[in-house]
């Protein structure tokens, strides 16, 4: 039966990319068929949640194909280390299956999720799933007036939306539980936790939670905020005698709470105890809560115990840098959005250097358009080359010379005829001087050894490479000839450029 099942899986394994089936279905167990019913086991409910709404029919109808049987419905069975129930909530309910499979995790999704002790009833797939209403004393209009008034007061990025949010492999498992939590508030990711480094996409994501929530429902009464607003509005309601009106607006009547960059309550302990119970009466009344941070819950500095838990009775999924497939997909977007015209070339060339945060991503883009607009030229990889190298850029502005200036130079220097420079000759007497010219081209003018090659009469990429090795080992030999050579030819290219201060270079 397992082969059979292995067989499914490689048909599955076609049908989408190396990391979503590395991500997804790598960590599934075939349990069995009976009664028309496949059971398949589950690291978490999560993956269910997932993979059913996407993928279950192709299951379904692979695995009647494979095992030449009726197969009507999948159960999803979770696979769980441990089960710790905290006391709040009730006993586990009888389908939740403590199997244990302690190697069930990916290398892939290993660090990009973190299972954390899940809500019992969240984690019963029978649960029926509740329309996202509460028995409330408010009248829907009531809660519409609220829900609009919270709206303008704690104010959602307008562009931070799921639409505009680029999914990959480094941000996948965030991304699918934000969605989840966003279509089942208050259900199965409560609290969500999400973190990541500065300029991941955290502060992106929930307000695409926030989006998402209020346009299925306007009447959800969403506070969108910050740890800093949080606890300024705290003192503030304090200072001002308002605690209650704070109290009832955080706590009775918000059914979404979503707040950013929760280690900011690190040390401030009044207001840790007033968002433990902000926290508590929400989480008992099935409110949704959404938290990000740049560390998980455990490894928050001066955060107290009890909130360190409860910060993971949900989920805490993060987000790591994103490779370099997601940084282009993300500029093309952005470029998209902000209708800039972007070559695949350029996005490729800006992805390959801005590697670790996105918004120094975006930053660079818009940097290149700016630049583009004021020198009224396309987007181009020169462009592109002016704007992220900022050495290069300091000497364009300074007029830098031409490749043509350069070989007139070094000729002059060793007393030779520009067509001579640049000849068939292998004589040492030109081979040296045309070398010092490469390097130099390299080293001043910073082109790349193809366009080196064409100048120094169409020499091709190795050759040039060659000749700058050459020239650098030389120089690093502390050869005098060589040294002297390229001081005296570097002071005529840059006369205001000291040769000392650009020795080393390379
Ligand atoms: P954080 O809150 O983690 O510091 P942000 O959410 O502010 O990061 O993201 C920084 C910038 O990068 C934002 O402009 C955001 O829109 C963009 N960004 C981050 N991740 C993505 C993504 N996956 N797709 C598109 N844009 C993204
Ligand atoms: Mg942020």
């Amino acid at each position: 039966m397992n082969a059979t099942w292995e067989k499914v899986l490689a048909e599955l394994r076609k049908r989408m990319s190396e990391h979503t089936f590395t991500a997804w279905f790598e960590p599934l167990g075939f349990l069995g068929i009976e009664n028309s019913v496949l059971r398949i086991s589950i690291p978490h409910r999560f993956f269910a949640d997932w993979i059913a709404p996407r993928y279950s029919s192709e299951i379904l109808s692979l695995a009647c194909n494979f095992f030449s049987l009726p197969i009507e419905r999948i159960e999803w069975v979770v696979a769980q280390e441990k089960v710790q129930e905290h006391q709040e909530k009730g006993p586990l309910p009888p389908s939740f299956e403590s199997v244990t499979s302690p190697g069930w995790i990916s290398s892939t999704t290993e660090g990009v999720l973190r299972r954390l002790t899940p809500k019992s009833r969240a984690s019963d797939p029978r649960t029926p799933e509740l329309p996202f209403t509460h028995p409330t004393t408010h009248s829907e209009s009531a809660r519409l007036e609220e829900a609009t008034q919270l709206a303008a007061r704690y104010r959602l990025h307008p562009r931070y939306r799921f639409e505009n949010f680029v999914v990959g492999l480094s941000n996948q498992l965030a991304h699918a539980a934000a969605l989840a939590a966003s279509e089942r508030p208050g259900k199965r990711y409560n609290p969500l936790f999400i973190y990541a480094k500065v300029g991941l996409g955290k502060t992106h994501l929930i307000n695409a939670i926030g989006h998402h929530i209020r346009d299925r429902d306007p009447c959800a009464r969403v506070i969108y905020t910050s740890a800093e607003r949080f606890t300024s509005e705290f003192i503030s309601a304090l200072q001002q005698r308002r605690i209650d009106e704070f109290r009832a607006r955080y706590r009775s009547r918000c059914d979404v709470l979503i707040v950013d960059d929760v280690q900011f309550l690190a040390g401030r302990e009044q207001t840790q105890e007033e968002f433990f119970h902000t926290f508590n009466a929400l989480y008992h009344a099935d409110k949704q809560i959404v938290l990000t941070s740049d560390l998980p819950p455990h490894q928050i500095q001066a955060l107290e115990e009890r909130l360190v838990s409860r910060f993971q009775w949900g989920i805490a999924a993060d987000i790591q840098p994103p490779e370099l497939d997601t940084r282009m997909a993300i500029l093309k977007k952005k470029a998209e959005l902000e209708g800039i015209a972007l070559s695949e070339e350029v996005a490729f060339y800006i992805a390959e250097r801005v590697q670790s945060n996105i918004r120094e991503l975006e930053g660079t883009l818009l940097r290149l358009a700016m630049q583009a607009d004021l020198q009224k030229r396309p987007i181009d990889l020169a462009l592109a080359d002016f704007v992220l190298n900022p050495r290069n850029k300091e000497e364009k502005e300074r007029g830098e010379p031409s490749i043509d200036a350069l070989i007139a130079a070094v000729a002059s220097h060793f007393g030779l005829r520009r067509d001579e420079l640049i000849g068939e000759s292998r004589h040492r007497g030109v081979a040296i001087p045309r070398m010092v010219g490469m390097y130099l081209a390299r080293s001043e003018l910073h082109l790349s050894y193809g366009e080196i090659g064409k100048s120094f009469g169409g020499r091709d990429h190795s050759t040039v490479l060659n000749a700058c090795r050459r020239i650098a080992g030389l120089l690093e030999q502390g050869n005098p000839q060589i040294q002297l050579a390229i001081n005296a030819i570097r002071s005529t290219l840059f006369p205001d450029k000291s040769p000392s201060a650009s020795q080393g270079e390379s």
